[in-house]
């Protein structure tokens, strides 16, 4: 009994009717009195006790629920009761502190691993909301930035000028990389992201990533050396973006930690694993290096080597967790070898597929041109900016661009007039894109070119819900956009559209009475499907009385075949008259 008083039970036995007597010695937690005086608890577990002893089945103990009092000395404890089977009837009492304090970290567990994944749930909503407003905010700069380069180098320039432009242009493209990466890094956390698989040249994405780092390492007076083995096969399969963007994280940081002396690109086979395509790749500086407890740590997101090196350095600690990522789906590793104070070199390894023939010399380098002259453009976008932007991209393309500032004045003006491409900016003050594209969607079937900050997939999936035609994530370069016009537009429907001179001072009017023609196709269609046939009677009768007047001989003739057909109950010719009304008023262009 001794033992069982040790390890925290007190012992009792039925010695008669609802009577327990104490065996072995009292412990010291145990209140005065009978045991059924010194827990209240027990008029509960009693009765189920006694049904045990007399019939306890194939269970040897019967256990109470945890109950908390107070014990001997006044301080709060936890009891449980245990009904104990055999020929005596043995009741214990626990003092279960050790029990309870696991049952309740048990629930606290339970309870925090719930919170933890709600929280986890808000956590990782809010940080695609975070990452789609920054990629946005972020983006908008850009495509000006990036657009106005664009603009530049097709100006007179010299040599110097030129290549200045050019790596300002890479420059700018490869930070817009990184501010997709960022995207791709929430992406590649949960599972989601996909490698391209094209084929490039590696000579030149490494040549790339050195004309970049090189602005910055010249300026810190240090040598950039290039060295690709001759038996490394330079025309790959894989995606050279992502390659790019690891060895620009590299030699970023190669930069920015060495003061003086050299950096080194090497390339040469994966050793290792002797298949074509397997390399190794090193970047190696003279800096200041890393202490060997951080070697593998600085791969980890949001890690820095020691707390001063963002004041010192500035930087976020996402660069190397992002390029061990983008190594990982290339099916290497990465890894660092340092020795502090002399410098650091990183490693990686990656698996590429080697391409069979070289690529043909002059592809991608001819100038996309519009196909379509005198296109007629309606551009909304509240930036001035942008529009410039817009502006100067279809300066040579024989295009006539009417520009508004807000998607209320989009529909207003594509009511007045017909267009053969809407460009939308999403976000504007007073009507959105969106919710310009849904109206002006309901006037017609003009492309409509939404153009947005949002590369998020979401983004696209609202454009096309809008009933956009196309989604052009920017910064817009002037190909993509010209490329998108020219497959909106096939090159015949822009011989259907008419010319019809009107003068000057008439053109206010014949705006407002071209719309109201449009406003009755749609009374037309409704009426012709409910058979109301006076309505459309008397429709074509008016426009049978004023079309002509103004220039605008078809609906005159159109009016009066409405009118005739309509007397004549001939459904089939209503509803061809409307459609003629309908396309006609659609490729007008009034000049
Ligand atoms: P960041 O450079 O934005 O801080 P990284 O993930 O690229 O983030 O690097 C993490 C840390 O690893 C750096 O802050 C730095 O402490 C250390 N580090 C990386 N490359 C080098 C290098 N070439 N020399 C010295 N330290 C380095």
């Amino acid at each position: 009994m001794n033992l069982l008083t040790a390890l925290g039970f007190a012992v009792f036995e039925r010695s008669g009717e609802a009577s327990f007597r104490l065996l072995g010695p009292a412990p010291h937690w145990l209140p005065a009195g009978s045991v059924t005086e010194a827990f209240p608890f027990l008029e509960v577990f009693l009765p189920d006790a006694e049904e045990f002893w007399a019939d306890r089945g194939a269970r040897t103990a019967l256990y109470s629920d945890l109950w908390t009092q107070g014990g001997a000395t006044g301080d709060e404890l936890h009891f449980c009761a245990i009904a104990v089977a055999g020929e005596r009837k043995l009741l214990l009492i626990e003092c279960a502190e050790q029990r309870f304090q696991q049952a309740r970290s048990f629930v606290q567990y339970a309870h925090e691993a719930s919170l933890a994944r709600e929280q986890i749930a808000k956590l990782t909503q809010a940080k695609t909301e975070f990452l789609a407003r920054m990629s946005h905010e972020i983006r908008t700069p850009m495509n000006a930035l990036l657009g106005m380069v664009e603009l530049l180098s097709e100006t007179p320039l010299n040599d110097e000028q030129r290549k200045y432009l050019q790596v300002f242009q890479r420059a700018g493209d490869n930070l817009l990389n990184v501010i997709n990466d960022i995207l791709d890094f929430s992406k590649v956390e949960a599972g989601q992201i996909d490698l391209e698989n094209i084929e490039f040249d590696l000579a030149q994405v490494i040549q790339e990533a050195i004309e970049i780092a090189a602005v910055r390492a010249r300026a810190k007076g240090l040598a950039l050396v290039n060295r690709i083995q001759p038996n490394v096969p330079t025309l790959l399969i894989g995606d050279p973006g992502r390659l790019r963007q690891i060895l620009l994280n590299l030699l970023g940081n190669a930069t920015k930690f060495t003061d003086r002396g050299e950096l080194t690109v090497l390339v040469e086979t994966d050793s290792d694993q002797p298949v074509p395509g397997a390399l190794h790749f090193a970047v190696s500086d003279t800096g200041i290096g890393i202490p060997a407890d951080r070697l593998s740590t600085i791969f980890d997101s949001f890690s820095q080597a020691d707390a001063s090196t963002t004041r010192k350095y500035g930087g976020t600690g996402l660069g190397l967790a992002i390029s061990k990522r983008f190594v990982e789906l290339m099916g290497g590793k990465i890894w660092a070898e340092s020795k502090p104070g002399a410098g650091s070199t990183m490693h990686f390894t990656a698996r590429f597929s080697v391409a069979d023939a070289p690529k043909p010399v002059a592809e991608g380098s001819a100038p996309v041109v519009i196909r379509n002259r005198g296109l007629r453009i309606l551009l909304a976008d509240d930036s001035e900016e942008n529009r410039f932007l817009i502006r100067g991209y279809l300066k040579d393309s024989g295009c006539i661009i009417d520009e508004v500032e807000n998607g209320a004045e989009a529909v207003e003006q594509f009511k007045q007039r017909a267009y053969d491409i809407v460009l939308l900016d999403a976000e504007m003050p007073v009507l959105d894109g969106y919710s310009a594209t849904r109206e002006i969607r309901a006037l017609g079937a003009t492309p409509i070119f939404l153009l947005t900050a949002h590369a998020l997939r979401e983004a696209r999936a609202r454009s096309f819900e809008a009933g956009c035609t196309d989604h052009l994530t920017k910064p817009i370069k002037k190909a993509t956009l010209l490329e998108a016009i020219n497959k909106a537009v096939p090159a015949a429907s822009v011989s259907d559209r008419i010319h019809v001179p009107v003068e000057a001072w008439l053109k206010p009017v014949v705006g407002g009475y071209l719309e109201k023609r449009r406003g009755d196709v749609r009374k037309l269609r409704a009426a012709l499907d409910c058979s109301d046939y006076d309505t459309i009677r008397m429709l074509g009768h008016q426009m049978c009385g004023t079309g002509g007047g103004y220039g605008f001989e078809p609906i005159t003739e159109i009016g009066s075949a409405l009118e005739e057909s309509a007397l004549a109950s001939d459904s089939a010719r209503m509803r061809a008259s409307i459609e003629d009304l309908d396309r006609y008023l659609n490729n007008i262009q009034v000049e």
